[in-house]
């Protein structure tokens, strides 16, 4: 899952990406609006993490004008006193608030929450067969034995089990499974896929040759 930070006090928008990065998550950040924007338009976030106040251009207008094109999931940072705000950005459609400052645990449940709702899951919980993921605990079982996975496994499998039943292009999966920091190489993914189905079973995520991968 790809994550877009859109924070200017470098502080909060430094600990909340390395934060994310530690749940597991590709995380890409923005220190004003108008380079949030941008990067909010351009590429396919999971979620976008943004704060009210912020330089060149303010929360309400960078959700205002995403929301012209794009449903990305947007929870907004907003300040303790400004009920108003909370309201009006659920308005803007904003599809959550937390209020600073936040506890981490919150932000990251809330954040699960988004995209779960996004994918139509109700729990934290898919099973596929034998498999078993808590996306909650960020865990994965195989006939009720615990699989261990990397991190990189590991979101690869929810990303792919989220969307089950859809072919997943490789460049979808390297826009949700990475982030601006990360060197991509092209065989990289393949060497992920070949460990995830050493550890939950070769017929767990099909190859569909010249258009990506699935789980049935
Ligand atoms: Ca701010």
């Amino acid at each position: 899952m790809r994550i877009l930070i859109v924070e200017d006090e470098p502080d909060l928008l430094a600990g909340l990406a390395k934060a994310l990065r530690e749940e597991g998550y590709a995380v890409d950040s923005a220190n004003d609006g108008e380079d949030g924007l941008y990067k909010a338009e351009n590429y396919d976030y999971d979620a976008v993490v943004l704060d009210v106040m912020l330089p060149k251009l303010d929360g309400w207008e960078i959700l205002a004008r995403l929301r012209k094109i794009k449903k990305t999931p947007v929870l907004m940072l907003t300040a303790r006193d400004q009920s108003r705000d909370r309201v009006r950005g659920l308005d803007t459609g904003a599809d959550d608030y937390v209020v600073k400052p936040f506890d981490l645990p919150e932000l990251f449940a809330r954040l699960r929450a988004l995209i779960r709702r996004t994918a139509n899951k109700t729990t934290n919980l898919i099973e596929i067969g034998d498999v078993k993921i808590d996306t909650a605990a960020r865990n994965v079982s195989l006939t009720d034995k615990p699989v261990e996975l990397t991190a990189r496994e590991y979101s690869l499998v929810e990303f792919l089990a989220l969307h089950r039943g859809e072919v997943v292009t490789r460049t979808q999966l390297y826009e949700h499974l990475f982030d601006e920091n990360d060197d991509t190489f092209s065989n990289l993914l393949d060497v992920h896929v070949s460990n995830v189905r050493k550890k939950l079973g070769a017929e767990f995520i099909t190859t569909r040759r010249g258009h990506g991968y699935c789980i049935e």
